[in-house]
């Protein structure tokens, strides 16, 4: 194939990637917007192979056999609820994969470098790095290996920038004497450091804007390294990446109502994380009251309206079908059923619209927030299934909240609340809810997939 053919390939792909982008803004064409990609990367990939610079295809045969097995695998095992995880290390992958590329080009090319070709190897090696370990870390926090709360310490805001500035001095060290393979090496142990270092203190609600911002880098990374193997392909589609996960952590911080350097510096939820422990009784008088499914089933069949209020406990229970059904037979009897999807629900962006759809919830039943919010108070019944953090009132109304300024759903302004959990134990971020014992609000404890089950035939019976 001639480097036209190829760079006209690449083109192509892009262009499909582009398309494929689009169509993810939307449920509705979300599957169709993965096709494309695929499609994209097919292209990209064969066009790659055709390439003279080939050393050995049974090398790349044997780890596309690997990667293949090892993707397929995660595909069908991995749970829904373990998508955040499996998205942490697919941004580690990536950065990881990026760096490696890079560091190999160092050994093959040096000491006989273009400046920027080395300069931008170097980017590639830093970026990839810090996105690696830091993706491991976020990876860890995710699946509860390690706490989920941030961890500081005294000094920290400088220990951190004295290590970048560290990193950013070999890094011109390295420039300016390309033979020091020493050097070289020291900056991939203390850039993988400050990958560590950067994401340890950011934790709770915060996480969310983290991944994402992960998810960019790694995206930066891919590109960089583009420039250094001088393929299109790689600088167009981490450019796309890096670019979308850039506005998805802009609509994260938007949502969580935070600047990226309060949530990358603020350390969430350790410096008030006092307030946690006192914040129920600091804000309320009320006590828990605890509610029977059939007392649940009258309360859903009198509504007039209602809107379902999902969280991550929903995904945890796999209660989407449950939620559907009911849904569907509330609305059968005249019940005007609407969703209110927070941005932040659940434990990756998108995940309760994902977990709708797979159970087939019509589309034009789901609100984002600033669409919904307003009518929660003209709303005869808000049932929270597994939500915590995003309905925590605690945010409106408790200044010493480490949530305090985050938009919630206003489910508290429903004439009755009806919370499925399990427990009166804190979602993500750790703090208590006082929605749980306000007057209005109703708890039902259990599974949500085994309450609404039992709603459901309590309604029907
Ligand atoms: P939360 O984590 O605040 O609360 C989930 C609730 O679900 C828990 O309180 C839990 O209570 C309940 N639950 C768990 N299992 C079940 C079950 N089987 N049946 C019924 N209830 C169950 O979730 P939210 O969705 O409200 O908020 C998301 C949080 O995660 C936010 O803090 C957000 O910042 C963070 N986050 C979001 C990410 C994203 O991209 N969306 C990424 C990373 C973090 P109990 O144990 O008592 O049942």
């Amino acid at each position: 194939m001639t480097p036209q053919i190829i760079d006209f390939s690449y083109l192509v792909a892009a262009v499909l990637f582009m398309l494929g982008l689009k169509r993810l803004s939307s449920p509705a064409t979300a599957r169709a917007g993965n096709r494309l990609s695929m499609l994209g990367m097919a292209v990209a990939v064969i066009a790659t192979l055709f390439k003279q610079e080939i050393l050995s295809f049974t090398l790349i045969l044997v780890g596309l056999a690997i990667g293949t097995a090892i993707g397929a695998v995660a595909a069908r095992r991995v749970k829904m609820t373990s998508m955040p995880q499996m998205i942490a290390i697919f941004n580690g992958c990536g950065g990881g994969a990026s760096a490696l590329v890079a560091i190999s080009e160092f050994y093959r090319v040096s000491p006989d470098f273009k400046s920027f070709m080395l300069a931008t190897l170097l980017l590639s090696v830093i970026v990839g790095l810090v996105t690696f370990s830091g993706s491991i870390v976020a990876f860890g926090k995710l699946r509860g290996s390690i706490s989920g709360r941030p961890m500081v310490y005294t000094g920290q805001r400088a220990v951190n920038v004295l290590l970048a500035a560290v990193v950013i001095a070999m890094a011109i060290g390295v420039q300016l004497f390309p033979a020091g393979a020493t050097l070289f090496c020291g900056l991939i142990l203390l850039t993988l450091l400050l990958g560590v270092l950067l994401v340890i203190p950011i934790g709770g609600a915060d996480m969310p804007v983290v991944i994402s911002l992960l998810n960019s880098l790694s995206g930066v990374a891919v590109s960089m390294t583009g420039f250094v193997l001088g393929n299109n392909a790689l600088i167009i589609v981490g450019s796309l990446v890096g670019a979308a996960g850039l506005i998805l952590t802009k609509l994260m911080c938007e949502a969580m109502n935070r600047s990226l350097s309060n949530v990358l510096f603020g350390a969430f939820g350790a410096v008030k994380g006092g307030v946690a422990a006192a914040g129920v009784a600091a804000v309320t008088t009320g006590a828990v009251k605890s509610y029977t499914v059939e007392d649940a089933a009258t309360m859903l069949e009198n509504a007039r309206t209602l809107i379902i209020t999902p969280g991550y406990g929903m995904a945890v229970a796999q209660a989407q079908h449950a939620v559907r059904e009911l849904s569907d037979v509330l609305e059968e009897m005249g019940v005007q059923v609407r969703f209110a999807i927070h941005p932040v629900a659940g434990r990756m962006p998108g995940h309760m619209n994902v977990v709708l759809a797979e159970a087939n919830v019509p589309y034009d039943k789901l609100f984002a927030m600033d669409d919904i919010n307003a009518d929660f108070a003209h709303t005869d019944v808000a049932l929270v299934v597994g939500a915590n953090d995003v309905v925590n009132p605690a945010a409106k109304n408790v200044p010493e909240s480490p949530i305090y300024g985050m938009p919630i759903l206003n489910v508290d302004q429903a004439k009755t609340v009806i919370v499925l959990k399990r427990s009166m134990r804190p979602g993500f971020a750790g703090i208590e809810n006082d929605l749980f014992l306000r007057d209005n609000t109703m708890m039902v404890f259990g599974d949500a997939k085994e309450t609404l089950q039992k709603v459901i035939s309590h309604i029907k019976g």
